[in-house]
């Protein structure tokens, strides 16, 4: 059995799949550019808050002094780092040392500002240090953790998403495309069913088989049923005249395509069959009907056929046998039914039939042709004063 390349099943799932799994990543990747940008902003102030602290001795000295050598010393040893943009001191007095991109940030909210006290007396405010902090640096540190998370999100993503579709291939989806693709190939009336195996004896894929073979049965149950119904005459058990005729007509083309193929057909009819019903009623005319179907069903051998064509007429399609041989079995046939009363409610009624015979010819134009020439014969044995077989040339 082929499976096929990719499901539609399978293509669901993996566009399902692929399709939650990238909005997680999406909402997981804005959830995280902004917690990385909010984490490096504090990280950030934390790290200047520390960097003013180591100096703030010096530039306390710096102002109270007056002096901008130390000043300027205390400026360059921020500016130092890179987090840094601008420093200015000042004091109270009107003391100002400035370095880095001062000039650029003349917006006083750009600063942030420290205050700077007496060494004598930390209590009082003597001036104060602005810091200009790189804004810049700060979102590109976020950027940077963010893209390495989008790429480790990313790539976990993707390797769920194989994982879900593989697992779900292999313990979903691949055992019903090939109960479906099983399923396909049952032709109702094969016999044939879904094997289940040991491994879905117990699952979901075991109890499918399984309701799929009760349905095959009973539509193979319903459809015997159907064929029975539409080809068996109820009463005898015999074939009806369209099957019979339809059998005679595989028959034909059978012989017009193999030369040495034979086939025989004999029409039977009961004779004063009247008088059974009239003297014994109907339903001894019905037994006398089984009785009849009975014993030609089980005197003619499987290959053949017999119809019940006509209300009290009967015809056997004898394969692979000539006239001659045909008239022997009918003649064994007209002598077991004769010598078989038809018994009812206690009676034995006595029954005899007519028998004509006629081969199927290859230049007969259809198989009602053989059955006309047949009943002619028939009608020729009634005439002969009934209970004997008559063949008739063709
Ligand atoms: P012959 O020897 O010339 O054949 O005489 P016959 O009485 O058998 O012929 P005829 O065709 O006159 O009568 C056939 C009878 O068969 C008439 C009909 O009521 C009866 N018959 C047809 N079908 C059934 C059936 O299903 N059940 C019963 N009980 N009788 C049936
Ligand atoms: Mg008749
Ligand atoms: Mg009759």
């Amino acid at each position: 059995m082929k499976l096929p390349g990719r499901s539609s099943l399978e293509r669901k799932l993996g566009l399902r799949v692929g399709a939650g799994l990238a909005a997680f990543a999406v909402v997981a990747v804005l959830l995280t550019a902004a917690f990385a940008y909010r984490y490096q902003l504090q990280a950030s102030r934390a790290l200047q808050r520390q960097l003013i602290s180591v100096v703030s001795t010096q530039a306390e000295v710096a102002v109270f002094a007056e002096n901008a050598i130390i000043a300027n010393g205390v400026i360059d040893g921020l500016l130092a780092n890179p987090l840094l943009l601008a420093v200015r001191i000042r004091s109270n007095q009107g003391f100002v040392a400035s370095g880095g991109q001062i000039a650029t940030f003349a917006d006083a909210n750009a600063f942030t500002s420290y205050a700077l006290h007496a060494p004598s007396n930390p209590t009082v405010t003597i001036g104060q240090i602005d810091v200009v902090m790189n804004s810049e640096q700060v979102t590109a540190a976020a950027l940077t953790s963010t893209q390495i998370l989008l790429a480790t999100i990313t790539l976990q993503v993707i390797l769920a998403a194989v994982l879900i579709v593989w697992v779900s291939r292999r313990v979903i989806i691949r055992p019903i495309v090939e109960l479906a693709s099983h399923l396909a190939e049952i032709e109702p009336g094969s016999g044939v069913r879904v094997a289940v195996s040991d491994k879905h004896e117990d699952d979901e894929i075991g109890q499918l088989s399984r309701s799929a073979n009760a349905l095959i049965d009973a539509h193979e149950y319903a459809l015997a049923e159907l064929r029975a119904l539409a080809t068996i005459d109820s009463l005898t058990g015999t074939s009806n005249r369209r099957e019979f005729i339809r059998r005679m007509e595989d028959e034909l083309v059978r012989i017009q395509r193999l030369e040495s193929a034979r086939a025989t057909i004999l029409m039977l009819d009961i004779d004063h069959f009247k008088n059974i019903n009239d003297t014994h009623g109907h339903a001894a005319g019905d037994a006398a009907l089984m009785q009849l179907g009975t014993i030609l069903r089980s005197n003619a051998r499987r290959i053949d056929t017999v119809g019940r064509i006509g209300g009290e007429e009967f015809a056997i399609l004898l394969v692979s046998t000539d006239v001659s041989q045909g008239a022997h079995f009918a003649e064994r046939l007209r002598t077991i039914v004769a010598e078989t009363p038809v018994a009812y409610e206690g009676r034995l009624i006595q029954m005899t039939m007519s028998i004509g015979i006629t081969e199927l010819a290859q230049s007969d134009g259809d198989s009602t042709v053989a059955l006309a020439r047949a009943d002619k014969a028939l009608y020729l044995a009634k005439d002969q004063g009934r209970n004997c077989v008559v063949a008739t040339p063709i």
